[in-house]
Parts: C-alpha cells; sequence; structure tokens
C-alpha cells in the first residue's frame, strides 16, 4: 500500500485492486475536539476505556488501520481500489476542511465512486443525511463618537439588534428540522461612547439545504435594510461618517441526503440485517456531509462497541462488540468495491 500525507495534512493510503473503479474512500478522521496537549493518557475501569477522543475518532482511526490489515492479511483482491483515508480538520473550526481537499483541492480525485467514513462506536446506525450548517459573523463599523455629545451619529449596534431580532422571529419549522442560533454579540469600547465597531455571530443548521439558502438570503437581505434605516436616521451635528457592514461565512457544512433506496444505504442495511442487528438510519455531520452534498454515494458509520460521553473529557469506549463492528464495516466496504 503506497502512503503519503496530501497537501493539507490528509494520509492517503492506496490499495489498488484489478481496476482502477470502482473507487471507495474508507475515512476516518484524525482530529478531536479538544486543543492540542489535551491529556489523552486511556485509563482502563470495568472494561471501559477512558480518554478524550478514545470513541471519537480514535476508533474510528484504529477501525481503519485493522480493515488494511485484515485485507492484506487474507490477500483479498479487490475489484476496483481502496484508498484508506485518515482526514483532518473535521471537527469544530476544521470545518470538513480534510475531506474538501479530496473532493475540490489542488490534489483532488475526481473519480470517487463511494465513500464510506468510519466514526465512533456502534453497529447499527448508518447516516445518509447530512445535516448542515453555516456560520456567519456580521461586522459593523461606523464613525463612534461620544455618546451625548455626537448622538444621533450612526451606531453598529443598532442594525446588528435589528438583525437579531428579526433573525429571533424568522419562522422556523420542524420539517426540515432547523435552527438559528445567536451565539455571540459583541462591540463598543466605552460605557460613554457610540460603539465604531460590533458583530454578531449566527449558527445555523438544517437538514435541508434550500432552507439554509432561505435563511442567508433573509439574513443578508435584513442586515442591509437594518443598516439602511440606520443611515437614514435623523442625525444631530455634522457629518461624522457612515456605517459599513460585512458579512463573513465562517464554517459551511453543506446539507443533502442519499435516498434510503439508494445502493449504499441498501448495502449497509442489509450488511447490518446479516449480523442480527436493526439497521437505524440517521442524520448528522461527518466527513460524509461533503460527498453527499456533490451527489457521491456516501455514509457514515460507528465500527462496534459502545461510547458515552462524546466531546468531553469524561469520553469512554467499551470495546463489546468490536469485532461485529469491523466486520460490519468490512463487509459494506467490500460489497461496494466488489472482490473477485
Ligand atoms: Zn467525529
Amino acid at each position: 500500500m503506497g502512503v503519503h500525507i496530501d497537501g493539507v495534512g490528509n494520509v492517503r493510503g492506496w490499495r489498488p485492486g484489478w481496476h482502477a473503479a470502482p473507487l471507495v474512500v474508507l475515512a476516518a478522521h484524525l482530529d478531536t475536539v479538544f486543543p492540542a496537549g489535551t491529556m489523552i493518557r486511556v485509563r482502563r475501569e470495568n472494561g471501559r476505556l477512558h480518554a478524550p477522543g478514545i470513541s471519537d475518532n480514535a476508533c474510528g482511526v484504529a477501525a481503519l488501520l485493522a480493515l488494511g490489515e485484515a485485507l492484506n492479511a487474507a490477500a483479498v483482491r479487490t475489484t476496483g481500489s481502496l484508498l484508506f483515508l485518515g482526514t483532518v480538520g473535521e471537527e469544530g473550526e476544521g470545518d470538513l476542511r480534510g475531506v474538501r481537499y479530496l473532493f475540490e483541492g489542488a490534489e483532488r480525485i475526481p473519480m470517487i465512486s463511494a465513500f464510506l467514513a468510519l466514526e465512533g462506536a456502534g453497529a447499527e446506525g448508518i447516516v445518509h443525511h447530512a445535516l448542515g450548517s453555516r456560520r456567519y459573523r456580521l461586522h459593523v463599523r461606523g464613525p463612534g463618537g461620544h455618546s451625548w455629545g455626537d448622538f444621533g451619529a450612526p451606531n453598529p449596534i443598532h442594525p446588528l439588534v435589528r438583525t437579531a431580532l428579526r433573525l429571533m422571529s424568522y419562522p422556523l419549522s420542524d420539517t426540515p428540522r432547523t435552527s438559528i442560533s445567536l451565539t455571540r454579540i459583541a462591540g463598543g469600547e466605552a460605557i460613554n461612547a457610540i460603539p465604531q465597531t460590533a458583530y454578531l455571530d449566527v449558527d445555523v443548521r438544517s437538514t435541508s439545504a434550500a432552507e439554509i439558502a432561505r435563511i442567508e438570503r433573509y439574513l443578508r437581505e435584513s442586515l442591509e435594510r437594518a443598516v439602511g434605516l440606520e443611515r437614514a436616521r435623523r442625525r444631530s451635528g455634522g457629518d461624522l461618517g457612515q456605517l459599513e457592514y460585512r458579512i463573513d461565512v465562517l464554517g459551511d457544512r453543506p446539507a443533502g441526503v442519499v435516498p434510503p433506496e439508494a445502493e449504499i444505504v441498501r448495502i449497509a442495511c442489509e450488511v447490518t440485517r446479516w449480523f442480527g442487528r436493526t439497521p437505524r438510519l440517521e442524520c448528522a455531520s461527518t466527513d460524509a456531509n461533503l460527498p453527499i452534498a456533490r451527489g457521491v454515494p456516501a455514509i457514515a458509520i460507528g465500527t462496534g462497541g459502545q461510547a458515552g460521553n462524546v466531546h468531553t473529557l469524561q469520553e469512554w469506549y467499551a470495546p463489546e462488540d468490536r469485532a461485529l463492528g469491523l466486520k460490519r464495516a468490512l463487509l459494506i466496504a467490500l460489497a461496494l468495491v466488489g472482490v473477485s
């Protein structure tokens, strides 16, 4: 297997089959939600392994290596080829940059037939629905001034508050399930000064890409209108200057869905049943979001065992039916890539 690290830091391991196609990617993210330097020594207690990241995603990374070793040990020749991929930047502000590089970067691979993300514990869940999110920072800046002497000068906080109120009254529904969270608001320099800068952070999530796009239009139009209102306010004194605004997209995880009748989902369900388990179709945000949104058949699955307190320092993993989880992942991968 030829292994190399690509331009963004992903580890790529090629396992060629008889043919170049179908090309199936087996992926596990290498990063965790914890800052570098976090104590990750594993503590064993009552059959459980305790450490931050032990399930999400040490579990997936170990499974990725185990699948490669199993194929080599049994000298399995596949019909198509496999790409074993350890991705960077899956969690939080990483914003899927590793998997994005695979599909959109300088070393992108155009002919990916299927994408299987190995993620955490469990042997029943099949993530086929990608929960999308977009995060925005709304910046407004103005001339500032004395809160009394310059009163009437345009105030950057005013349009942000008007925009926040409009977002709070946006008609949200349960289908598609959608959330708009105002997560941070800050600005100003002193209690007795009209601020020169202010910003508002907004986190939008939805199972529907169309709904996220609709909310983005609403957000942009709300801020534009609110800034217009503030610019038009009656002002005392001379012309101190005007407001400027900018919207930065801080994060973008595209939403999408692979239909339950798609081959990749049917294979995953059948294999799960073959092991006597009940498949459960799920919606989550994973490395599979990117291929799903691009129309590439993709799912994310657990790799066996059980886990708890994920994304906390108290994270634990119990490797009870680990072997079953690994076999399930291996069979799904082989069904997708073909065996000669
Ligand atoms: Zn994860």
